[in-house]
């Protein structure tokens, strides 16, 4: 197979800019494609060519096949790289390019196909011997029939959609009294989100951890694992810190679940990057959640325990180059990735799309910042509003989170709210720290990482607060010049201007 030249990267933010990093230093060209909303966008001016494809909603634009299919002809791109997201999980869209004859960077339509919908991916998890999340492998034709089931595997279960992704279209029910409500709106949350209404069930798993494995294939049949993610912090089944390795994993653990996650991946023929999630119960039994067959958000704290680069990895798949080896990496020291969010915690995390007026990125040894933004850039309210992942590495796990907290500590968004604080409470969190989160772990916590005090405790902030109020005014009234406007030494402002600019 032809060496690839030219990639089209159909995706923007973060994700398009870290793919077209690794095509600069393997020497491949990069085309951009934007919207309306991305005129000025950092992944733009990333790349060597950029076309428009149309207006804000992705609908109209990033995942306008046709359009992104246009582009890469015009400009002449042998392959497509999707990112994670819009077109990256879309079986019509490998095939359309297959016509085309332009390489998709991804896995065959056919694993899509298999993975695809949640249940027929259990069906054929089950098929291979893998085992799954007890529950229904076929979503249900009326509200009677899943009630039915619910009561056979015993409440908590989990209502989840076919067709579901991103956290939504999933309720839990703890009992028969609450189904009738949940089934209608899962129904009905599916069909808006996904345009499937399919629903079918789950045993609902108490405290689990989820732990996925990165695997990857060639397309010779050479199937391998590149170990495991913790992903258990999650809001609203999201995940907003990830580490490897999972504090949790013994060695024996690791072996079994990677080898699972590679039998699933051969089961269906895959090829290139993709990621088997489980969930793993208190017990430290394991069971298929999902496959992903795309290149995951988290990918960046594989590659720092492992040294590899999984889009170089993957172009190199794609090409039609054998996997360079042939089992696991031992996993060398560690790495956490958090997730930065222009979104505001105080206001249930809200979006807060706007224009960054100032940005301070944290830099130092051992600390990457995949970000899609820079000063001045409208962070759009169309998209995901995740504006950048900020991972380290470390020897040990300890030292991480401080290299992470440190970090943390440098990172100054300005113009818009960002979740900083909130992911430096997470990581010193007392439960985080001590390695054994599981997935209601931020939802358990959620006063304690939002700043809320016990109310004995707020009295005595309180009081310390009022203390340093007068002590700092006692400072002040002895610095600033008496007379009220004087403006000496301030570039003609007023002190009293100044002190209470600076107190902003
Ligand atoms: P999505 O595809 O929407 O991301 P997943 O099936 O991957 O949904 O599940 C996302 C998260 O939801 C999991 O990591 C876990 O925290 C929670 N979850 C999903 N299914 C179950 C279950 N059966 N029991 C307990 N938690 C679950």
């Amino acid at each position: 197979m032809p060496k690839i030249r030219k990639v089209l990267v159909a995706n923007r933010g973060e994700i398009a800019i870290r793919v077209m990093r690794t095509c600069k230093e393997l020497g491949i060209s990069t085309v951009a494609v934007y919207s309306e909303a991305d005129r000025s966008a950092l992944h733009v001016r990333t790349a060597d060519q950029a076309y428009f494809v149309g207006p804000p909603p992705s609908r109209e634009s990033y995942l306008v096949q046709e359009r992104i299919l246009e582009v890469a002809k015009k400009s002449g791109a042998d392959a497509i790289h999707p990112g994670y997201g819009f077109l990256s999980e879309n079986a019509s869209f490998v095939r359309a390019c297959e016509k085309a004859g332009i390489t998709f960077i991804g896995p065959p339509a056919s694993a899509m196909d298999a993975m695809g919908e949640k249940t027929r991916a259990r069906a054929n998890m089950i098929k291979a011997g893998v085992p799954v999340v007890p529950g229904s492998t076929e979503p249900f034709a009326t509200e009677g029939e899943a009630r039915d089931y619910a009561q056979k595997i015993g409440f908590p279960i989990m209502l989840k959609a076919a067709g579901g992704g991103g956290g939504k279209g999933m309720r839990r029910v703890e009992s028969l009294q609450e189904f009738e409500s949940a089934w209608r709106s899962a129904k009905s949350e599916a069909l808006n989100a996904f345009g499937n209404d399919a629903v079918y069930i789950e045993k609902y798993l108490e405290k689990p951890h989820h732990v996925e494995i990165q695997v990857f294939a060639d397309q010779y049949g050479n199937t391998i694992h590149l170990n495991e993610r913790e992903c258990s912090a999650q809001r609203r089944h999201q995940k907003v810190v990830e580490e490897t390795p999972s504090p949790i994993l013994t060695p024996e653990l690791r072996a079994k679940m990677g080898e699972v996650a590679v039998k699933a991946a051969k089961a269906v023929n895959y090829v290139g990057a993709g990621t088997v999630e489980f969930l793993v119960d208190v017990h430290r039994n394991f069971y298929f959640l999902e496959m992903n067959t795309r290149l995951q958000v988290e990918h960046p704290v594989t590659e720092w325990v492992t040294g590899l680069d999984l889009v170089a990895l993957q172009i190199r798949a794609a090409e039609g180059e054998k996997l360079p080896l042939l089992e696991a990496p031992t996993p060398n020291g560690h790495s956490i990735e958090v997730r930065v969010y222009a979104e505001d915690p105080s206001r249930n995390f809200m979006p807060s799309p706007g224009k960054i007026t100032y940005l301070r990125v944290p830099g130092g040894p051992n600390v990457r910042d995949d970000s899609g933004v820079f000063p001045g850039f409208t962070v759009p309210n169309f998209y995901d509003p995740m504006i950048s992942k900020l991972s380290v590495w470390a020897p040990t796990r300890a030292e991480a989170i401080a290299r992470a907290q440190r970090a943390l500590s440098e990172y100054v968004v300005k113009g818009i709210t960002t979740n900083i604080r909130y992911l430096k409470a997470l990581l010193a969190h007392p439960e985080f720290v001590g390695g054994d989160y599981d997935t209601s772990f931020l939802t358990r916590n959620h006063d304690a990482l939002m700043g809320v005090e016990d109310p004995r405790l707020s009295e005595v902030a309180l009081l310390a607060s009022a203390v340093y109020a007068y002590n700092r005014d006692q400072k002040r009234a002895k610095t600033l010049p008496s007379a009220q406007g004087s403006g000496a030494g301030t570039g003609g402002v007023s002190p009293w201007r100044q002190a209470l600019r600076n107190r902003r």
